[in-house]
């Protein structure tokens, strides 16, 4: 045997994993933030493969020494950055345990296992987030993947299933994708890799205050283009937006597409636009009943994802995409090699089990289930509900404080667990908010949120709103109390004074 012994394996694992468990406990004394410049890390290491093997400990010792100083630590409970992007202990397990079994997911036959525990759980998280009966899910790597599919399946309904013929350059009409201008970047991405092309790209209004997709608008921009003879093709629906985790109303969207002029017009083909809702980050809060009115009207729509790798805290990579109809998915994304083919095809149609290489884009896949299996078992969703349920009192209560003291302001409703703000010197906007000096607030906004990422105390996301910088306070990471928000708090008043 060339490779590790199992017996060598057990003594590293098992080095291993004290090792993370130990860093796991010290996190809270490393500074949030990478302290590496730019190719330090590079530099670092031989520009070479070694011939030779070496110890475990030297690997390890590299670890600690190379790879810790070059991660912002998104487990820490002064991690504001972004989104939360937790590795729940228990999931990680699981990651260990998918690994360790090295199972190859490209058909039910090559790992039954691996195809129906995801079977399972996407149907426990299915009800759990309250998605209609029937729907059916699949883990993906990202919600970026998720949209991507979502779109190439939406495209093929639009087209009658094009792809099997002239594709999308045989089109007579282009199809039209809408959006939020405050939808995720990944949005924009995955209209663009499924050939709609940027043009064909709508940005719809958002309500002023809130930064909701204006169902108004939609309804207009659907009407011009029909009335240019383009056909609305997709909407993505966004629950939880980057920037300021706004909920875009999906019932009313769905009224506006029963309405879709020349939907049924004759020879044309024209199908009801798809409804893609992305709900990457605000999807963990479907988990809590009293959450679930940010998904009326999903009887109306096609398909959802979210990540349980971001708040519930799922390691990643792990992403659910759940449609309306799993059959049309499988539809587009089938392909039937001979070497694939077996007699069980059949049996499985009957058991209602599906190839999941048919559900999306990848043959090969990871027993990525079992880190959701192990994380909902080991930790339940009891304590998770009441994680989540912290984190949205905590944003609350820092919202209140902000609020509550001169010189700051809040900039967009806190529907979730991010808090937008922004400290505002004297003369640099007006009392209603309005921006009187633009450059200067920017820099400032800057300075501080720097001044923060720098300290190593706290790490924070500067953003654009309304072409003026922000902060993005996104709480939630695993780790973070109350008491920790309150330290920020602090930090932040002290930071914009330079007292740090
Ligand atoms: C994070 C996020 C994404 C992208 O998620 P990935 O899984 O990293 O691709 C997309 N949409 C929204 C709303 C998000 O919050």
């Amino acid at each position: 045997m060339s490779g590790m012994t199992p017996e060598e394996f057990r003594t590293a694992g098992h080095a291993l994993i004290d090792w993370i468990a130990d860093h796991r406990e010290r996190i809270p004394d490393l500074p949030v933030r990478a302290t590496v410049a730019p190719g330090e890390i590079v530099a670092a290491l031989p520009p070479a493969a070694p011939e030779q093997p070496e110890s475990f400990a030297a690997v390890l010792a590299d670890l600690e020494r190379v790879v810790v100083p070059g991660i912002t630590q998104t487990q820490h409970p002064r991690f504001y950055g972004w989104f939360p992007s937790n590795a729940a202990l228990a999931s990680v397990l699981g990651d260990i345990a998918s690994s360790g079994l090295g199972a190859l997911g490209i058909t039910w036959q090559s790992a039954p296992a691996l195809t129906e525990v995801e079977v399972v759980v996407t149907e426990w998280l299915r009800a759990e987030t309250g998605l209609p009966q029937g729907w059916r899910g699949a883990i993906h790597d990202t919600a970026s993947t998720a949209c991507l599919v979502a779109l190439l399946a939406a495209r093929e309904r639009a087209t009658d299933n094009s792809e099997f013929g002239g594709g999308l350059q045989s089109e007579p009409a282009p199809l039209v994708v809408y959006t939020s201008p405050h939808a995720h970047s990944s949005v924009a991405k995955a209209a663009l890799l499924a050939g709609f092309g940027a043009d064909n790209l709508r940005r719809v209004e958002v309500d002023p205050t809130t930064y909701a997709l204006d169902p108004a608008a939609l309804a207009t921009a659907i009407e011009a283009d029909v009335a240019a003879g383009r056909r609305p093709a997709a909407v993505v629906v966004a629950i939880g937006t980057t920037g300021t985790t706004a909920i875009d109303p999906l019932a009313e969207v769905v009224r506006v597409l029963d309405r879709v002029p020349g939907r049924a017009a004759a020879g044309t083909g024209a199908v009801r636009p798809w409804v893609h809702v992305d709900a990457a980050m605000a999807g963990s809060a479907l988990l809590l009943p009293e959450r679930r009115w940010m998904i009326e009207g999903i009887h109306g729509a096609d398909s959802l994802s979210w990540n349980p790798h971001k708040w519930m805290g799922t390691i990643l990579d792990c992403s659910l995409l759940y449609v309306a109809d799993a059959e049309q998915l499988a539809q587009v994304m089938s392909t039937n090699p001979s070497y694939l083919r077996s007699s069980a095809d059949e049996d499985l149609a009957r058991a209602g089990v599906p190839q999941y290489k048919d559900w999306g884009i990848p043959l090969g896949r990871r027993f990525r289930a079992l880190k959701l299996w192990f994380h909902l078992r080991l930790d339940g969703l009891e304590a998770i509900r009441a994680r989540l349920r912290r984190d949205l009192e905590t944003a609350n209560w820092l919202a209140d404080q902000v609020r509550r003291t001169p010189g700051w302001r809040v900039l967009a409703p806190v529907s979730l667990q991010t808090v937008c703000l922004r400290h505002e010197p004297p003369g640099t906007v007006t009392a209603e908010g309005d921006v009187l000096d633009g450059p200067a607030l920017d820099a400032h906004t800057l300075a501080w949120a720097e001044a923060v990422n720098g300290s190593g105390l706290a790490f924070v996301s500067p953003a654009l709103l309304d072409g003026t910088w922000m902060v993005r306070i996104s709480i939630g990471a695993e780790a973070t109390e109350r008491t920790d928000v309150a330290a920020l708090w602090d930090l932040l008043q002290r930071v914009v004074k330079n007292n740090l």
